[in-house]
């Protein structure tokens, strides 16, 4: 089944100026800004600009133009957030989809969490040490 965009999400409504961010970076593709409810000293969030729900749909529907320059976003987003590992400490990079990756906001997001020891990578309940 194709994805439905709904565009009353808090994301959409951001991108339209209803609701204010804090930005870190805007191009024409993309926007960068801090989350509302940071889960390290550094948590930044980057959204394209186009309606996409999930990395996957993105990667399936949109133009080259908006894959460059979300791509391209995220790395300079790390980089002035002064933690890509040639210069800082180190980041992490996640993307929820759906249930199961417990997505809350139905529009793309890359989370970029950094600033201090971001301890293991996954902590699933029932597997590993989870
Ligand atoms: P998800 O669980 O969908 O991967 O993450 C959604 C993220 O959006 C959460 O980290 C949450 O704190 C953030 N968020 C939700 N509402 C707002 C908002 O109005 N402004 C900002 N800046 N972040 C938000």
């Amino acid at each position: 089944m194709p994805y439905a965009y709904d565009d009353q999400n808090i994301f959409a409504k951001i991108l339209r100026g209803e609701i204010p961010n804090k930005t870190v970076m805007e191009t024409e593709h993309s926007l960068a800004f801090h989350d509302i409810a940071p889960q390290a000293p550094q948590h930044v969030l980057v959204i394209p600009k186009g309606a996409y729900v999930t990395f996957d749909h993105f990667a399936a529907e949109a133009t080259e133009a908006e894959i460059t320059d979300y791509i391209r976003t995220i790395g300079e987003v790390a980089r002035r957030m002064g933690v890509t590992p040639d210069a800082g400490d180190g980041y992490r990079m996640l993307s929820n989809a759906g249930q199961d990756g417990h997505q809350e906001v139905p529009h793309l997001h890359v989370h970029i969490f950094a600033g201090s020891f971001l301890g293991r990578m996954i902590d699933v309940p029932g597997h590993g040490d989870g």
